[in-house]
């Protein structure tokens, strides 16, 4: 039998795991909530139990592993593995991870950015399968991001590239979590969107102020797309507006990498024609025309299995080119 490869994706709520053959089998998931609050210790103990209860449940041991991926919330260093203190990982300072689940399991360890491997997923068993060069959007509380340029994740010299929410869509725009102003995320996200409709809400004529009871700041993304659907123009407009961000940033994509794919992960990715055709046609109207219609828009195929699976074949990947 061919080797497996271990993917873990490390969140500070849940912790999964897959086992996955090298031709994209999946042979069993697992998964549990994260001892966050307990330190780096007892997760990496959490993980190797996990890893060893799966193995075992399809009759495998460690000498059955290629090699194992862990994505990570980050900052941290994907060339070493160490991961520096991520803010939903209390008390982690400088955790040496890479080296320290090697020694407990015996087997080559990678580690890599969560966003990263969310998008490799997508890439390696998803919407992206097939597809040279793709570009994910995770559209959530913010915007993350995700680049594979033929065949391999774009990390930049120190591992930060693809940091796509913080693109400068606006001069003086908006001020970002990041500190600066008029970043991408501020208005294509949840986040984003909810500031959009705070700007007019007082004048605003809308069944919003129903369902909030005419607070703003209980508003939520989904209050706005439901309304939408149902033709509340105040509504629709701050929904079109916001999806009219992304295909800004879409289009900025496609001039800039002439991707294949450019696809839409996260919260507002079940948006429907609502979402697609507006991002679609901001994107074509601000794309020059063959990258741009090159670009085909997509929803995701694992949703919150992308990062598990795509942890396992960047491991694969990595592998094949730093083991091999
Ligand atoms: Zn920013």
């Amino acid at each position: 039998m061919s080797k497996v490869i271990i993917g873990v994706d490390l969140g500070g709520t849940n912790l999964k795991i897959a086992i996955v053959t090298e031709d994209k089998k999946i042979l069993v998931q697992g998964d549990c909530s994260t001892e966050a609050k307990a330190g780096p210790e007892v997760v990496m103990d959490q993980m190797e139990k996990l890893i060893k209860e799966l193995l075992q449940s399809q009759d495998l041991s460690l000498a059955n592993v290629l090699a194992a991926g862990f994505g990570i919330p980050g900052p941290l260093n994907w060339r070493t593995g160490v991961v520096y203190d991520p803010p939903n990982l209390e008390n982690w300072k400088d955790v040496p991870l890479g080296e320290e689940m090697n020694k407990r399991l015996g087997v080559p360890c990678f580690v890599d950015n969560d966003a990263n491997v969310a998008c490799y997923g997508e890439y390696w068993m998803g919407a992206g399968q097939g597809a040279k060069s793709i570009v994910v959007f995770t559209l959530g509380t913010g915007l993350g991001g995700g680049i594979v340029i033929d065949g391999e994740l774009l990390r930049g010299i120190d591992g930060t590239a693809a940091e796509l929410g913080h693109l400068k869509v606006e001069r003086n725009g908006r001020l970002c979590g990041c500190e600066s102003r008029g970043c991408l995320e501020c208005y294509a996200s949840v986040t984003g969107m909810l500031r959009t409709a705070k700007l007019d809400w007082d004048k605003a004529e809308t069944s919003l102020k129903k369902v909030t009871g005419g607070d703003p700041n209980k508003l939520n993304g989904l209050m706005i797309y439901i309304a939408a659907l149902e033709g509340d123009p105040f509504a629709l407009k701050v929904y079109t507006e916001t999806a009219e961000w992304i295909g800004l940033g879409a289009a900025s994509m496609v001039n800039a990498l002439n991707p294949e794919r450019l696809i839409l992960c996260g919260a507002m990715s079940s948006g429907g024609d609502l979402l697609y055709d507006t991002v679609r046609k901001t994107m074509l109207e601000n794309s020059f025309k063959v990258p741009g219609k090159r670009c085909q828009l997509l929803p995701p195929d694992l949703g919150n299995n992308a990062g598990v699976l795509g942890s396992a074949g960047c491991a694969l990947a990595r592998f094949q080119t730093e083991c091999a």
